[in-house]
């Protein structure tokens, strides 16, 4: 059901609300910060309407497809700065850890059963998609989701973008009218007393422990803040000149912690715009990543088909795709090769190896990494599951709309038609020789076999 409050504010169900009630509820599914979130700021607002203090709940399951010790590392790092920062503003706040399937999964319920109404996020993607579509016609109460993942909220462009040209325009457009800081709200009455008891778990373990925490990344917003401050200081600046180059260092590596919500793109443009302002840089390059692709790709998520599936692209790349499926593969890896970086091309390995160990590749080898397993790849749509599953499983800024979008431009979304070729048909080709040109590789390949990336 689409009923807006607002243009970043829908609810879900038409529950009543509980009339005895003892907080309001804010669920922090994806947006895991309490600062900078429009959804906590709804939260605050709807409490302070009915005199009510707000509970903030962030939960962590095994029961996800892709539950793993890294993900995990990277969420639980976040968690004390959420809890201090909770009781600063007068929140309450707690955090559930669901780390075997024999725990009870009932948590937000139980939550909930004391709530006037529940607050959540709107994302297009993942595990917040399947819950706010199940959850509302269980809980009993309002629910509403808001979106604090975009700068122009989702809901204000109400079609399937066809590409970066057809988004932009409408983006600067609306870009003006959204470019602020959300409106602090302070609550009116704090949380006092205890906090609600959480069922005790049995202490055993069903996350994965064969996808080892990132050595290079720690999560939570600290962390998010000080590579946001690291990256003013010494990114931005090279940006525009370097963010091609692997070796450069140029870019932001926000990207998991946009993921999971440790930092908002709202907060990060805006220090972006005052400290490009301050320093005299002309910084568009850096903004039509951050705002215009990351928004293309939450436009496609939540307007476009299903992304698993070739059918999800343009008809020209279907098309030149299908013709193009049963060309002879001249090397041939398997799913199996490709994760254990076990091809014969050193930077294609050094890629995956970075993907393996710290979570995260670079975004342009992204590009070259995704082509390859399309030439490498015995079908297409083999070669879009592999991707698909590498990220998944690995990357710690993976299952995001970023994620699929991405991965289907590989099979030309959100791009044109080149030059016909075996195998890609007329979707964007690259190889090893004009990454040679354009980019470092050896220095490359020397720094991953010395680990001076780290
Ligand atoms: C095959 C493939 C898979 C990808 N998978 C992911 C993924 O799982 N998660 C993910 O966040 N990005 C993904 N990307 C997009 C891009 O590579 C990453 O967003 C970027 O490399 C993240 O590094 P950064 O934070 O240093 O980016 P910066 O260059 O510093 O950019 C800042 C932010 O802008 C956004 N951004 C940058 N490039 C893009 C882009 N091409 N499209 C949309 N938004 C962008 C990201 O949120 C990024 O954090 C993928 C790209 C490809 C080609």
């Amino acid at each position: 059901m689409l009923n807006y409050v607002s243009d970043r504010v829908r609810l879900l169900n038409q529950a009543p609300a509980r009339a005895a009630a003892d907080y309001v509820l804010y669920w922090a599914q994806i947006n895991r910060r309490l600062d900078s979130n429009h959804g906590l700021a709804f939260a605050i607002q709807t409490a302070n309407q009915l005199g009510l203090p707000v509970l903030v709940y962030e939960g962590l399951t095994c029961a996800h497809p892709w539950a793993n010790d890294r993900f995990h590392r990277f969420i639980l790092d976040g968690v004390p700065h959420n809890g201090a920062r909770a009781a600063e503003l007068g929140l309450g706040y707690v955090f559930y850890n669901r780390r075997s399937k024999r725990d009870p999964n009932d948590v937000l319920y139980r939550l909930a059963a004391n709530a006037a109404v529940v607050v959540t996020d709107d994302f297009p993607g993942y595990m917040a998609q399947t819950y706010n579509a199940s959850v509302p016609a269980k809980i009993g109460i309002p629910y509403y989701v808001v979106d604090s993942s975009c700068i122009v909220p989702m809901a204000l462009l109400a079609k399937q973008e066809y590409a970066a040209y057809t988004i932009r325009p409408k983006i600067t457009r609306l870009l003006e009218e959204h470019l602020h800081p959300v409106e602090p709200v302070s609550v009116k009455r704090p949380w006092t007393g205890p906090l609600p008891e959480l069922p005790a778990t049995s202490g055993a373990n069903d996350v994965d422990p064969t996808v080892a925490p990132s050595p290079k990344f720690r999560g939570g917003r600290k962390a998010a803040l000080q590579r946001l401050h690291d990256f003013l200081e010494d990114g931005l600046r090279r940006y525009a000149r370097d963010n091609r180059e692997p070796t450069a260092h140029a870019t932001s590596q926000l990207s998991p912690y946009l993921h999971f919500g440790h930092i908002s793109s709202l907060e990060i443009a805006l220090a972006v715009h005052e400290h490009a302002k301050e320093h005299k840089l002309i910084v568009p390059e850096f903004l039509e990543q951050l705002i215009v692709r990351r928004e293309l790709a939450f436009n496609f998520a939540l307007r476009g088909p299903n992304p698993h599936k070739l059918a999800a692209l343009p008809e020209w790349a279907q098309a030149t795709l299908a013709k193009h499926d049963k060309d002879k593969r001249e090397t041939r890896y398997t799913r199996d090769q490709f994760e254990q970086a076990r091809t014969h091309d050193a930077l294609w390995n050094g890629t995956q190896h970075e993907l393996l160990r710290d979570g995260i590749i670079h975004g342009y080898h992204r590009m070259y990494w995704g082509k390859k397993i399309i030439e490498w790849s015995a079908s297409h749509q083999e070669a879009l599951e592999t991707m698909i599953y590498l990220h998944d499983r690995y990357a710690l800024d993976g299952r995001d709309p970023n994620t699929y979008t991405n991965i289907l431009w590989c099979f030309g979304l959100h791009d044109r038609p080149w030059t016909e070729r075996p195998i890609f048909g007329m979707i964007r080709y690259m190889n090893l020789a004009g990454m040679q040109r354009k980019t470092k590789v050896q220095a490359y390949i020397e720094s991953q076999l010395t680990g001076s990336l780290l």
